[in-house]
């Protein structure tokens, strides 16, 4: 087996079949694969770690996927929105502490109050760092016109995980109905992209119902929509939510690590110089988690900002890690962990995703 793999990863560019078969690897198999990806992630992008200063904006959901311990269905929750003051603390944290970027995430809402709102904080933050902090935000699917708005304020990239490239499977996750539609997701990535942002996508690995085969065409997928940033994880169960019926049909949770890990390690080997991230979903399925991602290719890192009394209420699935620890402790252990990875930490730069920079300048096109 190991030896196909060895000749598989010689592919200046991997088949789906390919991808099955490196996805299938046994150990020593996927041994040569982890290595792999480690030297094509010091060849290409260096041992350089950003962080990403994560805000977990609200928990308040128009959607319903179900999956998710925070969809609008799941009654558990009390519901919270941060304050504008709340907001800039972090972002200040972020400012004073060297992170240079920050990411904004939470439930979808399309509503204008919410639009104008993140606008305004987007110029806030703008105004506070003299546009020294980058600002990826993930709200989900919006009309170009928001995207433009938030461009415009100030936001540079964003993420949308496309979630399953397939479908078929996408119709199982989530409620038939015009809000949770495949195709207009598709077109929110293609339209993110139009407005010139540096665009992130990705997907859950282990769900109920998919198979080897969907998780090859995600890799692939990635690459079709030339993605610049990709941040994917685990599926990990909640008890609150329509999936968890499904809890016995799922592969054990040290499976679903170490097929997260193959899906990071064979990334990075096809997709160069993208910026991939080593997602809080890993560190919940193994306390190592981050850092593991970290040595088969991750390069990015989002400690927690959000206010330590409201994380019981972002749980999107259980046992999800830090939930007590403040900013800057989180701070110190992450530092501890990238440098036990045999990485270090690019403080006070922005770690832009390489790959959007060679699609988008002259440079690149050279
Ligand atoms: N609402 C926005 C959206 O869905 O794009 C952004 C916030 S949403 C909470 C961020 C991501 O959480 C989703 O894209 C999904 O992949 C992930 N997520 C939700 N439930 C999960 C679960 N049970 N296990 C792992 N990841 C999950
Ligand atoms: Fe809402 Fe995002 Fe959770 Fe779906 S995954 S319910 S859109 S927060």
């Amino acid at each position: 087996m190991s030896t196909g793999i060895e000749e598989i990863l010689t592919h200046p560019e991997f088949s789906k079949e390919d991808l099955v078969s490196l996805l299938s690897a046994d150990d020593t198999g996927t041994r040569k694969i982890f290595e792999t990806a480690r030297a094509v992630k010091l060849q290409y992008i260096g041992n350089k770690v950003y962080f990403r200063g994560l805000i977990e904006f609200s928990n308040i959901c128009s959607k319903n996927c179900y999956y998710c311990g925070i969809r609008s269905g799941n009654k558990k929750y009390k519901r919270y929105e941060l304050s504008d003051e709340e907001v800039m603390e972090a972002a200040a944290f972020a400012y004073r502490e060297k992170y240079a970027s920050l990411v904004i995430q939470g439930g979808e809402r399309s509503d204008k109050k919410f639009i104008d709102r993140i606008e305004y904080l987007l110029r806030e933050i703008s105004k506070m760092s003299e546009g020294r902090i980058h600002v990826t935000l993930s709200f989900g699917e919006q009309s170009p016109e928001t995207y433009r708005r938030w461009f415009q304020a100030g936001a540079q990239r964003y993420l949308l995980r496309i979630e399953v490239s397939n479908p078929e499977l996408y119709k199982k996750l989530h409620p038939s109905d015009k809000h949770h539609d495949y195709y207009k997701r598709l077109e929110a990535l293609k339209s993110l992209r139009k407005e010139g942002y540096q665009v992130g996508s990705g997907v859950m690995i282990g769900l109920p119902f998919q198979t080897i085969s969907d998780l090859a065409d995600d890799l692939l997928f990635f690459r079709n929509y030339d993605i610049d940033m990709v941040g994917m994880g685990p599926y990990i169960e909640h008890d609150a939510t329509p999936l968890y019926e499904y809890r016995d049909q799922l592969l054990s949770q040290s499976e679903r690590f170490r097929l997260s890990l193959k899906m990071v390690a064979i990334l990075r080997i096809m997709m160069k110089d993208i910026n991939i991230a080593a997602t809080t979903a890993m560190q919940t399925l193994d306390p190592q988690g981050r850092e593991k991602a970290l040595m088969v290719g991750a390069n990015v890192m989002m400690p927690n900002l959000t206010p330590v009394k409201y994380r019981e209420d972002y749980l999107l699935y259980e046992n999800k890690p830090c939930i007590n620890e403040e900013a800057e402790e989180c701070k110190s252990c992450l530092e501890a962990r990238i440098h036990i990875a045999g990485d270090t930490i690019g403080y006070d730069e922005w770690g832009d995703s390489k790959h959007y920079r060679k699609r988008t300048t002259d440079e690149g096109k050279k």
